[in-house]
């Protein structure tokens, strides 16, 4: 069997190895199904879009130069993962290099409370949600909600609950532009839809627009209260 898949196993004889846990499967279908049904695509890794291949990589340039060197690159989509390790072939973590995203901890006076962000963007959002005065308050994280997908039942966790001064509620997924066409987010984020509806919320997926959407309106609080 020829490989087609440069982020499997490098050399003859060794398991195919998943590039996101460092779990080895046997064979190339197991392998496959794993990566798309427990790890996040876009995050984690990408399909190729290339016809008849649909590989799970992790750099899109790299692969089309190895696999498909004939076909172009297509532009205008995602071309490297958020997340990139490396594992021993034992499945032990070799190193992790250093995210390409932000992450850290925002200390909320609003809330009295610490929270993690896990993007420069989710950051920027904090910072806007601390000095929007139409929010009394928001939540990181806040609860889960199950959906099915790839035959199996997940949970999706979304990023910010906001509770607005006038009793309103939204949900909101923040994920860059780029990240929103993928199939598990679509699932995720219609069971999420289902769910803020029975509760009487509004579910927002907030791309850069929201947040330049955000930052205009904070500027024009400021202008009307100086
Ligand atoms: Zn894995
Ligand atoms: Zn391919």
């Amino acid at each position: 069997m020829s490989r087609l898949f440069e982020d499997a196993g490098k050399t003859k004889g060794r398991k195919w190895q998943c590039f996101v846990c460092g779990k080895n499967h046997t064979d190339y279908e197991e392998y496959r199904e794993h990566i798309v049904t427990e790890h996040a695509e876009g995050r984690e890794y990408i399909c190729c879009p290339a016809e008849g291949c649909g590989a799970p990589v992790r750099d899109l340039k790299v692969h089309y130069r190895a696999k498909h060197p004939n076909r172009p690159l297509p532009q205008g989509i995602q071309h490297r993962v958020a997340i990139w390790r490396d594992f021993k072939s034992d499945g032990s973590k070799k190193k992790t290099k250093k995210p390409k995203f932000r992450q850290g901890t925002f200390t909320s006076k609003k809330n009295g409370r610490d929270f993690i962000y896990r993007s420069g963007m989710e950051e920027e959002f904090f910072n806007l949600l601390e000095q929007d005065r139409d929010v009394a308050g928001y939540h990181a994280e806040p609860f889960k909600v199950p959906y099915f997908w790839q035959g199996k039942w997940h949970d999706y966790i979304p990023d910010l609950r906001i509770d607005y001064i006038d009793g309103s509620t939204e949900v909101w997924e923040v994920k860059p532009a780029d990240q929103t066409h993928y199939e598990q987010n679509r699932a995720k984020w219609a069971a999420m839809t289902d769910h803020a509806h029975n509760m009487g919320w509004d579910f927002i997926v907030q791309t850069e627009v929201g947040l330049g959407k955000l930052r205009t309106k904070i500027k024009r609080q400021q202008v009307l209260t100086d």
